[in-house]
């Protein structure tokens, strides 16, 4: 009898000679600035924990207090009978924080994005797509069936270009970017695309899962750090970095909101947030909101940390944001360096194609505000030991 599942040892195989197999690996701790992996220890440089939260008391309080209160799970989808007034409650909190009219909570950013492009956009429409757009925009893009026309890279002319292109073609335009690039830690041009966006009509969405929490006035995002309030149509966020816990929210007009509430179908028939998710969610917007300490201290990681990487004579990008990408463009040499690494107690992953383009492998360091001083200091002891044993500086 032939085995109908051959192809997929095939598959592995194949992965696994190509270099492309994904050992994932263990944790044994909570996230934070060390973590116990495979039963090491070892510094965490790997995380989008930017702020600390995923272990914060404050959260953790949060949870058994509501959990006592509501117990665990929501019960229904949100239309039937799964939302509670702490769904409702975080979505007021959220459209405050993000000043914005209404926001709508959903089980996690990559659904947050499926949710809602199908509802702006349809088979007679195009979506404007950034070329390095995150898979979850893809995706949702994908099942909106709208026609997906990519443009260049933060690039506001190529935006115009295409747009003129189509606009005589298709019955509406939707841009969708992302507001922080998580591989080169770059911004887009939010300011110009949206600009060309009211100019032309076009209906303007950003993905700020990497900006909440990082950039603008105490993270409060990509419209804030460029004062576009009101002027975006759609933001899609997510709970699970910086706000440290999981989740996704869809924030911006109300009457959007109201829409997506009656199409979406990651609304209408996947059920709601966990009650523990809502509640933690709730107690980062309140830590968010009290003080910008958290913020700031990551900003002073960054800037302390990719200031000595380049002393060092290391290569940092494009970046923008406390993403630090270490370039060092051949991806033998990349993986060889995080295992080095690893050996000297530093988790940092390498980074190479298909993820980043062929030619620019590189190590990702993520700063976080979990971070101390000597924690960043044990960390470029490890890059500099490393660096000048592999040739790189
Ligand atoms: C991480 C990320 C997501 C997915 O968020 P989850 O809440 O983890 O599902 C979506 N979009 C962008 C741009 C991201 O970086």
């Amino acid at each position: 009898m032939t085995d109908r599942l051959a192809w997929i040892d095939e598959e592995l195989k194949n992965l696994k000679e190509t270099g492309f197999y994904n050992s994932i690996r263990t944790l044994g701790s909570p996230q934070g600035s060390h973590l116990v992996v495979d039963g090491k220890q070892v510094l965490n440089f790997c995380s989008n924990n930017y702020l600390g939260l995923a272990n914060h008391p404050r959260l953790v309080e949060a949870v058994n207090a509501a959990t006592k209160r509501l117990g665990v799970g929501p019960g229904a989808v949100r239309s039937i009978a799964g939302t509670m007034d702490l769904h409702i409650e975080l979505e007021r909190r959220m459209a405050a924080f993000k000043g914005v009219e209404s926001s709508v909570v959903l089980q996690s950013g990559f659904v947050a994005n499926s949710a809602s492009i199908p509802v702006l956009a349809g088979k007679e429409d195009a979506i404007l797509s950034d070329e390095l757009n995150h898979a979850s925009i893809i995706d949702g893009s994908r099942l909106s069936g709208a026609k997906i026309i990519r443009f260049k890279h933060a690039d506001p002319q190529a935006l115009e270009d295409a747009i003129k292109a189509a606009q005589s073609q298709y019955r509406r335009l939707l841009m969708i970017t992302d507001g922080v690039f998580s591989m080169d830690g770059d911004i887009a041009p939010l300011d110009q695309l949206v600009e060309i966006c009211e100019r032309y009509g076009v209906m303007s969405m950003v993905d700020d899962a990497h900006g909440e929490g990082v950039v603008g006035k105490g993270g409060r995002g990509i419209v804030d750090h460029f004062g576009l309030h009101g002027r975006l149509d759609l933001e899609v966020g997510t709970f699970s970095k910086a706000f440290g816990v999981a989740g996704g929210v869809v924030a911006g007009k109300a009457k959007i909101s109201d829409l997506l509430k009656q199409r979406s179908r990651a609304f209408l028939f996947s059920s709601a947030m966990t009650v523990p998710n809502a509640a933690a969610n709730l107690a980062a917007v309140d830590l968010l909101e009290e003080s910008t300490a958290l913020v700031d201290r990551l900003w002073g990681n960054a800037r302390f940390f990719q200031a000595e990487m380049r002393k060092l004579g290391f290569d940092t990008g494009v970046t923008q944001t406390p993403i630090t990408p270490v370039m060092l463009g051949d991806v033998q040499l990349a993986r060889e360096f995080s295992r080095q690494l690893y050996d000297a107690g530093v988790f940092a992953m390498a980074l190479g194609f298909p993820t980043v383009p062929q030619g620019k492998a590189r190590i990702r360091v993520m700063l976080s505000a979990a971070h101390s001083q000597q924690d960043l200091e044990n960390c470029l002891d490890a890059f500099e030991q490393v660096g000048k044993r592999l040739n790189v500086i």
